[in-house]
Formats: structure tokens, C-alpha cells, sequence
């Protein structure tokens, strides 16, 4: 089987994490400098950020790759197929 993601999971991408929080933001970034621009305009009020690398298998992309399957999946039932396997 093939799969579509692969270029984009092997690179290597930025994620925020917030000192609010112990998880990673779930946005990714495919440069530490975009990743820079959004915090600086995200940032709270005594609130501070690290930008840390990341690559395949990360948690937060994981989590957002699957909500785009589930919706993948039912946008798949709402329209024709396409072409079979
Ligand atoms: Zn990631």
C-alpha cells in the first residue's frame, strides 16, 4: 500500500509548546522561522514558548492526521468513488 503522507511525515517540522501546557501545540509548521511568526502573535501575557522539533510518529500530528481520515472517510460515503484499488 502506498501512503500519500510520506513526503510530508519524513521532514522534519516545528511544533509550539506553550508553558501552559505539557503538550505540544497541535499546529505544525514546516519551518522553525513560521513557527516563531505565529507564536510571537499567539503568546499570552506571562506566558512563554519553545519551538521544538519534530518528525514521523509525532503525537499532535498523529492526532490531527486521524481527525482527517475520519473526515476523509466521511466525505468518501458522500461522494462517488472514484477509481477502485
Ligand atoms: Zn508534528
Amino acid at each position: 500500500m502506498s501512503s500519500p503522507d510520506t513526503a510530508y511525515s519524513l521532514k522534519l517540522h516545528y511544533h509550539i509548546r506553550w508553558s501552559s501546557s505539557s503538550l505540544l501545540d497541535w499546529q505544525s509548521f514546516a519551518s522553525r522561522e513560521e513557527a516563531e511568526i505565529a507564536a510571537k502573535e499567539l503568546v499570552q501575557e506571562n506566558e512563554t514558548y519553545t519551538i521544538e522539533t519534530a518528525t514521523i510518529g509525532c503525537k499532535p500530528c498523529l492526532e490531527a492526521f486521524e481527525q482527517a481520515l475520519r473526515r476523509q472517510a466521511a466525505y468518501d460515503r458522500t461522494s462517488t468513488k472514484a477509481h477502485r484499488a
